[in-house]
């Protein structure tokens, strides 16, 4: 196993860092002050400089224009965009389009490649993912409520549906749907391209998230679907293959995550110990970073942090030269294993930074209110705990 960062890494990580440290970093305070949807056209500069650097899409493949970097050398970017919150966005590969590109790259007709994926991976279109619903649990999408009912050419959905991250500004949505509800728990629903211009689609709120409604990219809708018609040729693979297009999309969407997870954990660490050995809490001139506690914490999180990197970058080789199947385990270990290191992290960064911290005066509170939701989406820790600890515990009978 070759976790180390390659020579043709090496100096795009570095240009990466630099973008991110120089262009991006600067923009936080307008970031936290003013609506995402204000942001945009300056973000698109930002869009276009990085496509002239030929830093677009690290992880999208060559022949959609993107880096085509491999998933060990897209831990390493992606570590260094989750910096900053704009990171993914600036750079192409922000969830959710990162999952639908690749979706649609892996099953996607020709026609719908040409429709859909090329313009999403070219950065000038967005799209959204619609799967949870607000009366079933997310937990157990087996229990999918939302309808597609084949009508000729075309398939009529109806549900609601909320937590599409990215809604508002999207031009299609992908949407599961059950359209075979007799079927096997594992068949009964499928999925399908809904542009978002569908007579019948509606976006009827912006969630309200810690305090914050959200606009646009960074926003999460409630949905409904009513009597969206829409054409046969929108539906994803075939009718019933839903749940396995799903486990497709969230494997390598769980790790690109943590990747960037990674990146909000090594920068709160960082401002953690920058801010312990400034800070002067003694007459004589001694600072936090010299207490033994804050010594104590330190240690204790740096380990955490390189074990949670090893666990990450070592899933993403067995994603890679193994199989999606094979790497299961250890997606589903490092899916709640990062989400727990860093919000371990984001809680001790702002705790040491005291009242700073809970300001806006940095990032970390923003990271502390948005993050705390990785210990939720995408399977809850418990969800994936229970499934990994169930092979584990069938594997030694
Ligand atoms: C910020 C954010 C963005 C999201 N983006 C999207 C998106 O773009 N598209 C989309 O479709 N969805 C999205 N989601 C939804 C997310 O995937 C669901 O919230 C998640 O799957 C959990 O489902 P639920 O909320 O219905 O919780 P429930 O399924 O009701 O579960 C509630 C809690 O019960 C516990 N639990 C669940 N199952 C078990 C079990 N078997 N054993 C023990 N305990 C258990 C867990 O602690 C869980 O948190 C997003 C959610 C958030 C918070």
């Amino acid at each position: 196993m070759n976790l180390a960062i390659s020579e043709r890494l090496k100096p795009l990580l570095k240009q990466i860092e630099d973008f991110v440290s120089n262009e991006l970093i600067p923009l936080e305070g307008e970031f936290f002050h003013k609506p995402f949807k204000d942001l945009v056209p300056l973000l698109a500069t930002k869009r276009e400089k990085v496509k002239s650097l030929g830093l677009w899409g690290p992880q999208i493949p060559k022949e959609l224009g993107g880096v085509g970097l491999t998933l060990v050398e897209h831990g390493y970017v992606s570590e260094a965009l989750g910096r900053s919150p704009l990171g993914h966005y600036v750079f192409g590969c922000q969830a959710p389009d990162a999952g639908n590109i690749e979706i649609l790259h892996m099953f996607g007709t020709k026609d719908q490649q040409q429709e859909w994926l090329e313009p999403l991976a070219q950065g000038k279109i967005r799209s959204c993912f619609a799967m949870t619903e607000v009366d079933t649990a997310g937990s157990n999408p087996t229990l999918l409520e939302a309808r597609a009912v084949r009508d000729g050419d075309h398939y009529i959905l109806n549900g609601r549906k909320w937590y599409t991250t990215a809604a508002e500004g999207s031009v299609f949505a992908i949407a599961m749907m059950v359209t075979n509800p007799d079927a096997h728990a594992a068949m009964r629903a499928s999925m399908f391209i809904v542009p978002t211009n569908t007579p019948g689609f509606r976006i009827l709120r912006n969630i309200p998230i810690m305090g914050e409604t959200g606009s646009d990219y960074a926003s999460h809708a409630e949905v409904v679907f009513e009597n969206c018609r829409i054409p046969k040729e929108n539906l994803l693979g075939r009718e019933g293959q839903g749940f396995k297009l799903a486990q497709e999309r969230l494997g390598p969407g769980r790790i690109h995550h943590c990747m960037r997870w990674l990146g909000i954990s090594a920068r709160a660490f960082e401002m953690l110990c920058q801010r312990a050995n400034q800070r002067k809490i003694h007459g004589d001139g001694g600072t936090l970073g010299d207490s033994e506690i804050t010594q104590l914490y330190v240690a204790e999180l740096a380990a955490e942090l390189h074990g949670a990197r090893l666990m990450t970058l070592s899933a993403a080789w067995a994603i890679e030269h193994l199989g999606m199947s094979k790497a299961r385990d250890e997606v589903a270990m490092i899916k709640f294993v990062v989400a727990n290191v860093m919000n371990r992290i984001l809680d001790r960064a702002l705790q040491i930074h005291g009242g700073l911290g809970m300001s806006d005066d940095t990032i970390l509170a923003y990271w502390f209110r948005h993050e705390r939701a990785a210990r939720i989406y995408d399977g809850a820790d418990e969800v994936h705990k229970s499934s990994l600890g169930k092979r584990i515990l069938r594997g030694h009978r």
